[in-house]
């Protein structure tokens, strides 16, 4: 048998870090990462055979839990009938029905046209470019500690690896770029206005996490998108709301339809809205969707160019369309469920060892924050979940892992449940917790 420790040491031979993506790699926690063998259910299993309760989902897609015999069988027969073509196929005019038909409330939906790419920081790099386009303008806002991708533009303050990393940003990243991008506070409703005020004819976008999830989750104060919506309209600039983490996962119609169904009279519309993860079903496929009048800028019908060798994969399509379609209340409910039990009981065995702490929720996504200050305030930004009690992660994590619980090795991520999350594997969870509160109590 070969180990992680052998297998990690081999691929950085290799492979930078050893990994593929630098969150794996294990850096804020230590000690080898786990090199995943196979995934089925709640489940994931390493290469000395150890089998762990998985709670990263593969940071998000697996809904439904790893290798769900129905997406499976419909990737097989989608292999069978050949890998890439490079030209439409009908099976992406479906998935992109289903999409636009999802995200939906009211009878309205703001997703009128959908365009295909492989992965979200292609989905929001294309959404920036076409609101300049629609625009004519150069600027960008968005928020301290939102993760939108790995592309130059988006890299300032990103949270997520980089939080995770302890990096301001990314070197490679040139002035002239980063001039373009300006990062304000998240939930700060006086920052943004005032640099409308200042700057509002030349900007062309706020992007923002649908909700914050990539510093920890940090939901938006109510109402908080519906203000960006209207000041960015006010000026003539638009609206991108990222749910590539939490479109199709919190919610048949991601964040936004939770919003709109929680608080009606904060209602809005987004211009541009990018999907990832979930909708792709754990195949490399991502989406921008919005309405008619904008994405009819993108190529070929406008000048915004954006094209793709493998966008709209058939096999990728596969796997979203048969996950979005077993995606039913049921599934949410699950999801839900799972994550009620976890992060409660998560809370308790933390409260029950003396460690101060709070349960952040978007829905079924949660993580934790660690710190007397956050028991009676929540934080509202990056500035402050980055001034908690960060050290009594590295503990808490490599307890539970000992006794076969995986959570994302930072505790910058949220944790994610799938409908395959059973008593079974939710017992396991629960049996491990005490001692890993006490782990992180020391
Ligand atoms: N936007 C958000 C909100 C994300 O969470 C992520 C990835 O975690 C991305 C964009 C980038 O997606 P990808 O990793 O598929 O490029």
């Amino acid at each position: 048998m070969t180990t992680n420790s052998e297998l990690f040491e081999r691929s950085s031979r290799h492979i930078p870090g050893g990994v593929n993506s630098p969150v794996r790699a294990y850096g804020s926690v230590g000690g080898a990462p786990r090199f995943i063998e196979s995934a089925t259910g709640p489940y994931v299993s390493d290469a000395e055979g150890t089998e762990y309760v998985d709670l990263v989902a593969s940071w998000g897609p697996a809904l439904l839990g790893h290798a769900h015999p129905e997406v499976v069988a419909a990737v097989q027969r989608a292999a069978a009938r050949g890998l890439s073509f490079g030209a439409p196929t009908a099976a992406e005019a479906e998935l992109a029905e289903v999409i636009s038909e999802r995200v939906t409330a009211g009878g309205v939906s703001p997703v009128e046209r959908v365009r295909l790419v492989s992965t979200g920081t292609e989905a929001t790099m294309t959404a920036i470019r076409l609101a300049r386009g629609v625009t004519g303008r150069d600027l960008l806002v968005k928020f301290a500690g939102h993760y939108h991708g790995h592309s130059d533009g988006l890299l300032a303050a990103a949270g997520s690896g980089l939080a995770t990393l302890a990096l301001p940003g990314s070197a490679g990243v040139t002035a002239a770029t980063a001039a373009q991008t300006i990062v304000l506070p998240y939930n700060d409703r006086a920052a943004v206005e005032s640099v409308f005020a200042e700057f509002g004819g030349q900007i062309a976008a706020v992007i923002t996490e649908a909700s914050a999830a990539n510093m920890g989750v940090l939901p938006p104060e109510p109402g908080f998108n519906a203000f960006l919506a209207g000041t960015a309209h006010t000026h003539g600039a638009l609206l991108i709301l990222d749910e590539v983490l939490t479109g199709f996962r919190v919610g048949p119609a991601g964040w936004w339809g939770l919003e709109n169904a929680a608080h009606p009279e904060h209602a809005y519309v987004p211009d541009i809205i990018t999907f990832g993860k979930v909708v792709g079903g754990g195949m490399p496929l991502a989406a921008l969707g919005g309405s008619a009048r904008v994405m009819e800028h993108l190529a070929p019908l406008g000048p915004v160019y954006q094209a793709g060798t493998l966008s709209g994969n058939p096999l990728a399509v596969a796997a979203g369309l048969a996950t979005l379609r077993l995606a039913d209340a049921s599934v949410y409910a699950a999801v839900d469920a799972a994550a009620n039990t976890i992060s409660t009981a998560t809370s308790a065995a933390l409260t029950e060892a003396g460690v101060a702490h709070r349960v952040q929720r978007a829905g079924s996504l949660f993580s934790f924050v660690f710190g007397e200050r956050f028991v009676a305030d929540a934080p509202r930004g990056y500035d402050e979940v980055q001034g908690q009690e960060a050290w009594r992660y590295p503990p808490f994590f490599h307890s539970l892992l000992a006794d076969g619980v995986a959570l994302p090795p930072s505790v910058f991520e949220a944790w994610f449940l799938t409908a395959a999350h059973d008593s079974t594997a939710i017992e396991r969870v629960l049996a491990a917790l005490p001692a890993a509160a006490r782990a992180a109590a020391t």
